[in-house]
């Protein structure tokens, strides 16, 4: 957990920085991402009139099986401009664990993929076209204007 001390708050900020086990997600893992590093913050809370601002980063590594070329590989997920406001604070010790899961649980990919710029696997043959290029699509490399008809199956 995660929690800000609203009576030392009142006469300094405070840094918050450490680190928590993957549980701290809540995300289990999967065939496409799984996670085996501490999540990382590294945090300053500060008091403002009506609340409590907190800004930072928070990261987590994660393992990841990309989608299109189905290698394995490593990424992060990372909220690196961190801002929460918690308005009208009443609690002693403010439990900040909440708003910091969310923060970093929408930051995690969607589509889990290597990189942007992926090429994936050929839909023919197989090949990971990062790795080698294939044959099978030469046809409509060619600046031809029936270059696109090639890649339809009309019978
Ligand atoms: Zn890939
Ligand atoms: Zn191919």
């Amino acid at each position: 957990m995660i929690k800000i001390s609203m009576g030392l708050l009142d006469h300094q900020d405070i840094d918050l920085v450490g680190e928590e086990p993957p549980s701290f997600l809540e995300v289990e893992n999967s065939d496409m991402i799984s996670f085996h590093e501490n999540v990382k913050y590294d945090l300053h809370a500060s008091k403002v009139s009506n609340g409590v601002l907190v800004n930072g980063s928070i990261s987590i590594a994660y393992d990841g099986v990309c989608g299109r070329c189905l290698k394995e590989f490593k990424g992060e997920a990372a909220n690196k401009k961190l801002c929460l406001f918690i308005e009208d604070v009443t609690e002693q010790d403010l439990d900040i664990t909440e708003d910091l899961r969310t923060e970093l649980v929408m930051k995690l990919p969607v589509n889990c993929i290597c990189s942007n710029d992926c090429k994936g696997l050929c839909h023919d043959c197989g090949v990971n076209l990062n790795e080698e290029s294939c044959s099978c699509h030469e046809k409509s490399d060619e600046d031809s204007p029936w270059a696109a008809l090639d890649d339809l199956d009309v019978e």
